[in-house]
């Protein structure tokens, strides 16, 4: 049997159960073994009959000897099920599940795990897991071992998932080690195959645990490796245009020092490194990273400008067309002073004459678009979450391969970008401009939430203030559904009638057309709204200076960092701003972390405030985005990260390439595979 054969070749497996497999993304069985459980009960206590004590969890098999089924007085049916073994006989008790009456039947074998409780005087079994069985020394699967519990899918529960498993791995299947022997000793790691049957069915919890550390590690190296050596990859290109850096120092220092402001130390250091890769024969690949505000346009802008001195062009692409056209205005009024020609493409607008623009803004879509790229020079990508690979994968293939800078105000801890990011170089603006007054934060309980309205209503009444309002969560999913949409529409109608009658509120969510979003976004501009009513996945660049209150409704189901994004979307203008978190909650544990929230204003502190304590898979961007999700290694584990890295390093130095790995080549171009097409 080979680990690559098509999942359709499961023995006793129905078409439904195949079709479901194959809709998860799981389609050899290879596949499947990389589907990992996520806990484990255990069951590994078998027991004959006349053994068992109150209060254990045993295993027990016996021979099935009467079934019937008793009715509560509540109406609860429970079936009662008498099985022996050579030592003795024992009732089991299952609560409303009659099918069992027909699926066992006297005679059976059975084996079950469960809870012995003693009930007047007679000690039950109510069982938790089952399974009939052939003969009393068969081995089992769902009970009397230590019984794997399965992420369920739809169509898919933990027991299909577990029984499957286990029918690929009786048959012993021959997986070859990814490592190589010398890193499996220096990392004290067990080997491969070990770890495989293991993780599944473990023989005890000391080894699942090595196992789960070992498909960790190579998880780890895997994603590494595949960094570092993309890394090399690129270092190797050569620019087509190379950068005259020198030349134009005079008119660089005149552009920054005519810019309205000093730039902060960060962004001084930010744009030192990243005009030194311009000045180099090779592609830039650099990442920017820095608070909503904290000014990273103005440094695109500055390379942009340095492009344009050169005679070539730059790209500058946005998630979605309102902040391409935020973009457009804010980078139009940077460079309003200087010839540059600015060219907007989006899908309501394309350049007449593309290739007499200095400076092209527009979509993400653009890189697919039928432009000649033959002079850019430049590319920024402001928030996309495929940094770099995917990008310039794009690029090659239109046979071109300029300078990259790629840019988030997601927070992401440094510790999660070096290990899902190795191959970029990293720039953080870890500072807000002089003078800029933080947003201050305040927590709302249940009994402050009118004295919060009232409040707000005479902000807007004194000083003519603009407010977000961030509907309650429904659901947490990136794509916006139809429930989330109406629970916002009916915050908005209540709002509207119940709280502020006299004052003008618009709605914003997901599902609008593109057209009609920017409509209301241009209206709330434009000040023909109080107070924007809107879902949380409504774009986070958005620049409404005039805005000075945020409002987010049951704040305590957010991520820190997640929170953090949406504050950013005040504190843009002179005034003073506010973020009110609404709560209703009086869980002191969740209360603590909103606490922490209201005190802490920089965004990567409170991403590593949350890898801590919610761990990493809620850290904004991460699931959010869903642009990097690990099958079982975790991104809190700094120690396995840094041994892998470690790993990487020796590995790259003492061999170079994967020429000679055969296995571990198929298991980075896969990762390789995932990072260009995954959407
Ligand atoms: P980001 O892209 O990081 O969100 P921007 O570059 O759009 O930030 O800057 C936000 C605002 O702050 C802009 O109005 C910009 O002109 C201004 N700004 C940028 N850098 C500074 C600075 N060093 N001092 C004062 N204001 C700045
Ligand atoms: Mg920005």
């Amino acid at each position: 049997m080979s680990l690559n054969t098509p999942i359709d070749n499961l023995l006793k497996t129905s078409v439904r159960t195949i079709n479901c497999f194959k809709k998860n993304n799981i389609l050899s069985f290879w596949d499947l073994l990389n589907y990992f459980p996520f806990r484990y009960e255990n069951y590994s206590l078998c027991s004959p009959i006349d053994k068992i004590q109150d209060g254990e969890i045993v295993t027990i098999k016996g021979q099935v000897m009467n079934l019937r089924q008793e009715l509560t007085r509540r109406g609860l049916k429970i079936q009662k099920i008498l099985i022996q073994d050579p030592t003795g006989k024992i009732e089991l008790v299952w609560y409303n599940q009659p099918f069992l009456l027909r699926l066992f039947k006297p005679g059976m074998h059975i084996a079950v795990s469960g809870v012995v409780k003693k009930y007047l005087h007679e000690l039950t079994i109510t069982p938790e897991s089952y399974e009939i069985i052939n003969t009393l020394d068969q081995t089992t699967i769902h009970t009397g071992r230590i019984v794997p519990v399965y992420p369920e899918k739809q169509g898919l529960s933990s027991r299909v998932i577990r029984e499957k498993i286990f029918m690929i791995l009786k048959d012993k299947p021959n997986i070859p080690d990814t490592l190589s022997q010398e890193i499996i000793s220096y990392n004290q790691l067990i080997d491969e195959e070990l770890a495989y049957q293991q993780i599944h069915f473990p023989q005890d919890m000391r080894l699942a645990q090595k196992a789960r550390l070992r498909l960790s590690f190579d998880e780890l190296f895997v994603i590494q490796l595949s960094s570092s050596l993309v890394r090399k990859e690129w270092q190797q290109e050569t620019l087509k245009h190379v950068f005259q850096v020198d030349k134009y120092s005079n008119e660089l220092a005149n552009f920054i020092k005519n810019l309205p402001f000093d730039l902060t130390r960060a962004q001084k250091r930010s744009l030192k490194e990243i005009v030194h890769d311009l000045a180099s024969t090779h592609p830039m690949n650099r990442f920017l990273q820095g608070d909503v505000g904290s000014g990273k346009t103005v440094i695109a802008v500055t390379a942009s400008y340095l492009t344009y001195l050169n005679g070539l062009q730059s790209l500058f692409m946005a998630p979605t067309e309102i902040l391409v056209n935020q973009h457009y205005q804010t980078v139009s009024n940077m460079l309003k002073n200087y010839p540059l020609k600015i060219g907007l493409q989006t899908g309501s607008r394309k350049i007449k004459e593309p290739k007499d623009m200095n400076l092209i803004i527009g979509t993400h879509a653009l890189l697919n678009e039928k432009l000649n790229f033959d002079k850019v020079g430049l590319v920024v990508i402001d928030e996309q979450h495929r940094f770099g690979v995917r990008q310039r994968a794009l690029l090659k293939k239109k046979g071109v391969n300029p300078h990259l800078l790629t840019m988030t105000a997601t927070p992401i801890p440094r510790t999660v970008t070096l290990t899902l990011y190795g191959e970029l170089d990293l720039s953080v603006i870890d500072e807000m401009p002089k003078g800029r007054r933080t947003t201050k934060t305040y927590l709302v309980p249940k009994q402050k939430r009118s004295d919060g309205y009232q409040w707000i209503k005479k902000q807007i009444q004194a000083y003519k203030t603009q407010v977000f309002v961030i509907c309650p969560l429904i659901e947490e999913s990136e794509i916006e559904t139809m429930r989330s949409v109406k629970a916002a529409s009916k915050e908005y109608e209540y709002l509207k009638k119940q709280v502020f009658p006299e004052l003008k509120l618009g709605l914003l969510h997901g599902k609008m057309k593109t057209s009609e979003k920017n409509r209301v976004m241009q209206d709330f501009k434009e000040k023909k709204y109080d107070l924007l009513v809107s879902t949380q996945v409504v774009e986070v660049g958005i620049d409404i200076p005039n805005a000075t209150i945020m409002l987010i409704e049951t704040a305590e189901r957010y991520g820190l960092a997640q929170l953090h994004q949406l504050r950013g979307r005040v504190g843009r203008g002179s005034r003073q701003s506010y973020c009110l978190l609404f709560t209703e909650t009086e869980d002191e544990e969740i209360l603590k972390r909103l606490k922490i929230f209201v005190r802490t204003e920089s965004g990567i502190q409170l991403s590593e405030y949350d890898m801590r304590l919610r761990g990493p898979g809620d850290i904004y961007g991460i699931k959010q985005h869903g642009f990097m999700s690990l099958k079982i290694a975790s991104l809190a584990d700094y120690t396995l990260i840094s041994k892998a890295k470690n790993a990487v390093n020796y590995f790259v130095k003492k061999y170079g390439n994967l020429d000679k790995f055969e296995e571990l080549k198929k298991k980075v171009d896969q990762y390789r595979v995932s990072l260009i097409t995954r959407d």
